[in-house]
């Protein structure tokens, strides 16, 4: 049995809530569809103050509530990451995306198909250089698992 997945759940996010300036540094209750969530905040350590909300169901800290006909935190209403369900492959693939897209690839449908990404204008050379020898890396032990997977 698989559990259901955060990111298929409606979810509200305090920290966006409060890029919105719906929450403020003084702001101790919020109404999410009618329900009142408690919010609480700790201090930062260059000032400011980073805001949670408490779970209505478990009064623990959480950023993010879910809906699952009710608002709760993750453990609460036991979801899980989509990344927790996969295989050591969709990992490394997840990777190489990542790894690809922090040097701009543009075109994320053709993923490692697509021609490798060209240095950005606005990047250094050394740090092209070290992500192109990170993503590189990455593909060749990909490329390595699928040869010994198939026998190659
Ligand atoms: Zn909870």
């Amino acid at each position: 049995m698989t559990k259901p997945l955060c990111e298929r759940a409606p979810r509200v996010d305090v920290r966006e809530l409060k890029r919105r300036g719906i929450v403020g540094n003084s702001t101790t209750t919020i109404a999410i569809d009618g329900a009142s969530v408690e919010i609480s905040h700790t201090a930062c350590f260059l000032g400011g103050a980073r805001p949670y909300f408490l779970c209505p169901e478990c009064d623990r800290r959480a950023a993010i509530l879910y809906n699952r006909r009710y608002w709760a935190c993750r453990n609460c209403h036991a979801l899980a990451y989509a990344s927790e369900n996969e295989t050591t492959a969709d990992r490394r693939r997840r990777k190489i995306f990542k790894a690809r897209a922090r040097l701009n690839q543009c075109n994320h449908t053709q993923g490692m198909l697509a021609p490798f990404p060209a240095k950005p204008k606005w990047m250094r050379w050394h740090t092209y250089l070290r992500g192109r020898r990170r993503a590189l890396a990455l593909e060749q032990s990909h490329y390595s698992a699928i040869k010994v997977a198939f026998n190659l």
